[in-house]
C-alpha cells in the first residue's frame, strides 16, 4: 500500500474539487452534495462512509457493512490506510466539529 496525505485547509462549508479533472466532489450548491468524479475513490468521515467504490471496499481489511456495524470501536483513518489499493491519495478536511474529519480517496 501506498498513499499520500493531503491536508486541506478548507471549512467544513466550504467545496473540495478533486486535484485531476478540477469536478467538485462535495459541493455545497448541490442538493445532493456529494459528488464524486471518476477519480474518486471513497469519501468518509470519522463515522462512517458517505461513498465507496467497490474496487476500494475490497483492498480493505473489513467490509463497510462490518465497519458501520462496529462504528462505536472505528478508527476511520487506520481502516483506510490499512488497505492494499497500490496507490492514492487522501484529502483530510476538518469537519468543523473536535477531532472530527472528512477522508476523501483519489487515485494517484
Ligand atoms: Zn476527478
Amino acid at each position: 500500500m501506498s498513499y499520500q496525505l493531503i491536508e486541506l485547509d478548507v471549512q467544513a462549508t466550504d467545496n473540495i474539487a478533486c486535484p485531476h479533472c478540477q469536478q467538485l466532489i462535495i459541493n455545497w450548491q448541490e442538493e445532493q452534495y456529494i459528488q464524486p468524479c471518476e477519480h474518486t475513490l471513497f469519501i468518509a468521515m470519522d463515522i462512517g462512509f458517505e461513498y465507496i467504490t467497490d474496487e476500494f471496499e475490497q483492498t480493505m481489511q473489513h467490509t463497510v457493512d462490518d465497519l458501520h456495524a462496529n462504528d462505536d470501536q472505528l478508527n476511520m483513518f487506520a481502516e483506510l490506510t490499512a488497505s492494499s489499493y497500490p496507490e492514492f491519495i487522501i484529502m483530510k478536511s476538518d469537519l468543523g466539529a473536535a477531532g472530527y474529519f472528512r477522508y476523501i480517496g483519489l487515485t494517484a
